[in-house]
């Protein structure tokens, strides 16, 4: 059984280029439609795009788990979405009676690596 893939037959290929594969879709030239060699050659291609997509998905889903889910994955990898988590977070328990300074401070620490001053980060939690 192949794989699901879309060929195309077109000359909109670069010179010289009998045919090309870019993920699951196939341009082969038109003059060389019936080439069974380079249908193999390009769905060759397609397969090893499959497996390399697999094998990134995998490796997505393993990265996913180890960093605690999808929220843990994204507080670990952009500084910029941890910075806004933790700044609502601490308004929030500014709001509950912690002082601004201490969220502040809180805010500032190297757990968090944001590299925040103590006013930028006081100026982010009064905004
Ligand atoms: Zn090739």
């Amino acid at each position: 059984m192949k794989l699901p893939h879309l060929v195309i037959y077109t000359d909109r290929l670069p010179v010289g280029v009998a045919g090309a594969a870019n993920g699951p879709l196939v341009r082969i030239r038109p003059a060389y439609r019936h080439d069974a060699g380079l249908h193999a050659h390009e769905y060759r291609h397609v397969l090893q795009w499959c497996q390399a997509s697999a094998i990134a998905a995998l490796l997505l889903v393993v990265i996913v788990l180890a960093c605690g889910g999808l929220q843990g994955t994204l507080l670990a990898l952009w500084p910029r979405y941890r910075q806004w988590c933790e700044v609502q977070a601490y308004k929030e328990q500014v709001r509950h009676g912690l002082r601004l300074d201490d969220a502040a401070r809180h805010l500032m620490s190297s757990r968090y690596q944001l590299g925040l001053q103590y006013n930028d980060a006081r100026r982010l939690l009064s905004a």
